[in-house]
């Protein structure tokens, strides 16, 4: 029988790659989690309404790409394209108070043929606030994405910043546009041709050549702005001047969504490929939870593919840290029941620690210590158990004399202080404690008891 493979267009994450996304996710959190944005778990589908509102949206994600299907009980439903609309679906229906700033993670599906690069199932991270149309919130949403790059320490970063104006004034400039690019409709790219008229802004999204020479002369919407419009984007400009963000303004920036309003801004990383080197980017969507049904509620947000800031981090050799790996590895060559009760032991003082399994020879458990990334393997033979002893492994030079240490300054100080040494027992006296340090340097043997306080001491130190 043939092996079943993971669906085209999707991938396997394995260690250490798995556990490198695991960083960056956590990485996130703790930057967003600085400005009390909260962790919101949405389904990875919704009513595919969330996501195609009304006559006219034509935007590329819901006419090409979505990954919509019919179910069992003929409902129509999408795995969700992108974060925004399912956060803004679950605002509207539960209600919290506002301002609601919440973060996500999780996978976003589209349905396109599968190319380098480009997957059906990707994995983003986002923030969205809801509530404010304050600009002050478009500086803390642009500023968390940054400091969440920096964090990791991205370089050659790109701030685009542009703002497509509001009701007030984006339906004239829309107009304007239009006539422009019914005079140039012969030079604009095949599809465009057909269809610029049904979302002309999506023109200036146009990756095709033709369509790029025709753009250059387009008229700009930041001089069609509004004085509120205006006032909003110079807020968050000068803020963005004040704090040292850099930034360069891209008036042709429409990004891929219908919804935005005002501020959008993207994060490109010069590293990449300049197809595919946008990493991060967002904006304010003022009318997006009245086109939903709800109350007219103004947000901001972004969204960032972790994929690419993976590539990026690649890309610039930033290797970020995966798991840490096991401490001790425990080598029982007695049947295993003994590593069974030691591994417990250490796990529940908090110690990471392995084992080997299925009874193997010493030599191959030890070589799974080596492979494990321990510093130390504990090896339980036939005398050792006999005697409640355990015989230590230190995987690496020196870690032994540094424990030895540990142990004799662990022993004066318990005679100097009295009965409050750490390591030893109370009860046990200093001949004792000199004798056993003595036999343990000779021999690598320790009692078992003495050996799990004496490794925790040993990890609460290293
Ligand atoms: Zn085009
Ligand atoms: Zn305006």
């Amino acid at each position: 029988m043939e092996l079943f493979r993971s669906p085209s267009g999707t991938r396997d994450w394995l260690p250490p790659d798995s556990e490198r996304m695991a960083y960056l996710i956590s990485a996130f959190a703790a930057q967003v989690e600085l400005a009390n944005y909260r962790l919101v778990l949405s389904p990875m589908f919704e009513d595919s309404g969330v996501f195609v509102r009304g006559v006219g949206d034509e935007s590329e994600v819901v006419t090409k790409e979505m990954y919509d299907f019919t179910d069992k009980g003929g409902r129509s439903l999408a795995l969700r394209p992108e974060g925004t609309a399912s956060v803004v679906r679950a605002f509207l229906q539960h209600n919290p108070p506002v301002p609601f700033k919440a973060w996500y993670v999780g996978p976003s599906f589209r349905y396109e043929r599968p190319q380098a690069g480009r997957y059906r199932q990707h994995h983003q991270v986002g923030i969205e606030a809801l509530g404010p149309k304050d600009p002050y919130l478009d500086f803390e949403v642009i500023s968390m994405l940054m400091n969440w790059f920096f964090s990791l320490g991205l370089r050659d970063l790109v701030l685009k910043l542009n703002s497509l104006g509001d009701d007030n004034c984006r339906p004239p400039y829309v107009r304007e546009l239009s006539s422009y690019l019914e005079k140039n409709q012969n030079l604009l790219c095949v599809e465009h041709q057909q269809r610029w008229q049904v979302n002309p802004l999506r023109v200036l999204d146009c990756k095709k050549e033709e369509c790029i020479a025709v753009k250059e002369n387009a008229p700009k919407i930041k001089n069609s702005l509004c004085p509120e419009c205006s006032m909003h984007f110079e807020t968050l400009l000068s803020c963005l001047d004040e704090h040292k963000i850099d930034y360069v303004l891209d008036d042709y920036l429409v990004r891929g969504l219908d919804y935005y309003t005002r501020t959008t801004f993207e994060v490109a990383c010069a590293s990449l490929e300049s197809s595919q080197n946008a990493i991060g980017g967002g904006g304010r969507y003022d009318n997006l939870a009245k086109a939903l049904g709800g109350n007219d509620t103004p947000g901001i947000g972004f969204a960032s593919g972790l994929e690419r800031v993976l590539l990026a981090c690649e890309t610039q050799g930033i290797l970020l840290p995966a798991v840490p790996s096991p401490k001790v590895f425990l080598a029982d060559i007695t049947g295993g029941g003994k590593a069974a009760h030691m591994i417990h032991v250490l796990r529940t003082l908090g110690i990471a620690c392995d084992r080997a399994f299925d009874n193997r020879s010493l030599k191959s458990q030890l070589r799974q210590a080596d492979k494990s990334g321990a510093i130390l393997a504990i090896v339980v033979g036939e005398k050792e158990k006999e005697a409640n002893c355990v015989q230590l492994k230190w995987l690496f030079p020196g870690d032994k004399d540094r424990f030895i240490q540990l142990l004799t300054v662990a022993a004066d100080s318990s005679r100097d202080a009295g009965t409050n040494g750490r390591i030893f027992s109370p009860e046990s006296d200093e001949p004792e404690k000199r004798d056993i340090i003595e036999r343990y340097r000779l021999s690598d043997v320790l009692p078992e008891d003495l050996a799990y306080s004496a490794i925790k001491e040993f990890f609460r130190n290293a």
